[in-house]
């Protein structure tokens, strides 16, 4: 029987397991026991759907240290692994991507050398399966025992870490695993003989998985007083007793007992009173594969036309797939305390695709086919329930812990945005007072509601700006022009910011505008007639430019918002420049176009100096054709031909 290899993200992953993730190593017995209970949810799921044998024995989860072997060895009779199984489940680390965590990490720039990964691999570990593994910590070698149920035979896996693994035939009378693990030798900075102690592993229990379903039972050995030397008598024995019983000295008996140490009551059917932000988190991080606590936990009991339990996790910051179609969304789905479903989409909205958590109900039914519980009432019903208790707490978070909050944004904002995006606005009235915004004015990022609240007298509509950042939109001339009468700007920086504002009909009766929107209802009267008359002086100017660049814009107009500069580049038409630009990226409607408008700034002096060359037909082309590409430069758009704008930069030169 050969040895075999790790691969090799495997055996760096393993490092870093074994080296640096968990500082806090007594933590491996609880994913053991996690893994051993979710082997026994399967095995009872199959039980109870397939009409199977019962295979006789209670389901349960077994530890036995043995002091003389330095062992300790954790037993299931759940649903074991095959041959096959062992080698993908635990031969191959992070199974479930090991090309996904290498390309996590070529991400954050850390797939060089595995030094320089230590510092922030361990946030990208925590999103993997990698549980088992944990147990390198404690142990130098793991042997894993297993027959799947159902299967004749028995296999065993054996590794001694980094070295690889063996897979070897075996013997076993029923199904389910036992891992044993040999425990490294005590050292100056860790004694691991204390994971050979019943008390330290029944007070490890209680702490970690105490809220497992299945008993967790252990032999324990209690010294007690010996029974029949007790004195039967009810009062206390004193010098002067006069009771008349010989009282010897009480003589001690060791005995062995068989205990369960965990009370077995899942977490959620506990009452919050009892629970503290550690049992939750901790049940968070083991369930649910996080290395960082969550944000926030939301534990409620529902009760009316559908029962129904729940936790739900605000994570802290997005897994590195999120984003991507490989993100498995859904909740944990529970009919009267068994797993039925390890993720249900069907419970969340994609929107809040981010919430991880379970629901327990026992008005669903054990037996419910995938497609009967997609069409399933009380599913429906449950679903529009936990997306308003969501709704809800996102907002008490908003409203009362606003740094967290925002850290929230930080991390699924954008999937909130989609979420209005997605549904062509539908979802805006549920979800628009959770959006935040960098304020210009503010230089923070407010909500909708704060910036309607600090409007400037008589404004009547909410202004915003595009660009690839901000520093981009501040250089934009409407920006300042508006920053310096006193507007605040609601400064787009991610690409569906104005894809989806335009799904929105404005906010408390107020709609959105471009700050490079024509018609935006800023100026006073006194400006409006000052703007018409100069139009009437500039009008020959104005059609002498459109026509010289020949088709490339729809209209050229006077602008009295362009500060500093002499001309700016803005559209007309249901796409403005930055959404051109975000298709053209897309490759989904790569060729649209935006409808061009060159706006010119009458009180520029290059603008006026134009004015009076417009006669002279050859030089207005090419000072139009600067301005135009001056303006293209400007709105961070490529030059449409920069071969020409350079020759057009050398005749003047010359
Ligand atoms: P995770 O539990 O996060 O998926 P692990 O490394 O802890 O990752 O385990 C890998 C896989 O090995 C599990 O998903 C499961 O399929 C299998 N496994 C681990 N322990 C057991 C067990 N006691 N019984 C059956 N299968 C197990």
């Amino acid at each position: 029987m050969s040895k075999k290899q790790f691969k090799t993200e495997s055996k760096r992953l393993l490092d870093l397991m074994i080296n640096s993730v968990y500082t806090n190593k007594e933590i491996f017995l609880r994913e053991l026991v996690s893994n051993a209970s979710d082997a026994l949810d399967k095995l009872h799921f199959k039980l109870l759907t397939d009409n199977s044998t019962t295979g006789g024995s209670a389901l349960e989860i077994r530890l036995v240290p043995d002091k003389e072997a330095r062992t300790l060895t954790i037993a299931d009779n759940g649903i074991g692994m095959t041959h096959d199984e062992l080698e993908t489940n635990l031969g191959t680390i992070a199974k479930s991507g090991t090309l996904a965590f290498k390309t996590a990490l070529k991400a954050k720039g850390e797939d060089g050398a595995a030094d320089d990964a230590d510092n922030s691999a361990p946030e990208v570990i925590g999103q993997f399966g990698v549980g088992f593994y944990s147990a390198f910590m404690v142990a130098d070698r793991i042997s894993v025992l297993s027959r799947a149920h159902g299967a004749d035979d028995a296999w065993e896996f054996s590794s001694t870490g980094l070295d690889g693994y063996t897979v070897s035939p075996a013997e076993k009378d029923a199904c389910g695993t036992v891992i044993t693990l040999h425990l490294k030798a005590d050292s100056d900075e860790e004694n691991y003989s204390r994971f050979l102690d019943t008390y330290t592993l029944t007070s490890l229990i209680k702490k970690y998985s105490d809220y497992i379903r299945y008993p967790i039972k252990m032999t324990v050995e209690e010294t007690r007083v010996k029974q029949s030397e007790e004195c039967e008598c009810d009062h206390d024995h004193g010098e002067d007793c006069e009771c008349g019983h010989e009282h010897k000295a009480p003589e001690y008996e060791t005995v062995t007992e068989e205990k369960t140490l965990n009370s077995m009551i899942p977490l959620w059917r506990r009452n919050k009173n009892e629970l503290t932000d550690d049992d939750y988190n901790g049940f968070y991080t083991d369930k649910f594969h996080d290395y960082e606590a969550p944000l926030k936990h939301i534990h409620s009991r529902t009760e009316g036309g559908v029962t129904y339990n729940s936790i739900l996790y605000i994570p802290a910051s997005a897994p590195y797939n999120f984003y991507s179609k490989n993100y498995k969304r859904g909740l944990q789905l529970y009919s009267n305390g068994v797993m039925i479903m390890e993720s249900c989409e069907d419970l969340l909205p994609d929107y809040f695709g981010f919430v991880k958590g379970l629901v327990d109900s026992s008005d669903i039914s054990l037996n419910i086919s995938r497609e009967m519980l997609q069409q399933s009432r009380q599913l429906r019903a449950i679903a529009a329930g936990l997306k308003k208790k969501i709704r809800s707490e996102l907002e008490k978070m908003l409203d009362d812990d606003r740094d967290n909050y925002e850290k929230f944004f930080k991390a699924f904002g954008l999937s909130l945005k989609y979420g209005i995006y997605e549904s062509y606005g539908m979802e805006g009235e549920n979800l628009q007072d959770l959006l935040l915004f960098k304020s210009a004015k503010q230089d923070k990022l407010i909500t909708l509601k704060e910036y309607t609240a600090r409007l400037v007298e008589n404004q009547t509509e909410i202004y915003y700006a595009t660009g690839e950042s901000e520093e981009l939109i501040k250089a934009l001339p409407q920006y300042k022009y508006l920053v310096d009468k006193g507007y605040d700007i609601l400064m787009l920086t991610e690409n569906v910011d104005e894809f989806m504002l335009r799904m929105l009909n404005g906010y408390e009766g107020k709609p959105y505008k471009s700050i490079t929107d024509k018609d935006i209802n800023i100026q006073d009267e006194d400006e409006k007639k000052a703007l018409e008359e100069k139009m009437a002086q500039y009008a020959g100017l104005l059609t002498a430019v459109k026509d010289a660049l020949d088709g490339k814009v729809k209209e050229v107009r006077l602008s009295p918002r362009l500060s500093d500069s002499p001309a700016a580049l803005t559209s007309d038409g249901p796409l403005s420049l930055e959404m051109e630009k975000v298709l053209s990226e897309s490759h989904l409607a790569s060729d649209a176009k935006a409808e061009r408008v060159l706006e010119l700034n009458p009180d520029h002096h290059v603008i006026q100096a134009l004015d009076g060359a417009k006669d002279d037909a050859e030089k207005l082309a090419l000072y139009a054709k600067l301005l135009y590409a001056q303006a293209q430069i400007t709105a961070g758009l490529k030059l449409d031909d920069p071969t020409e704008f350079a020759s057009l930069l050398s005749t003047l030169i010359v």
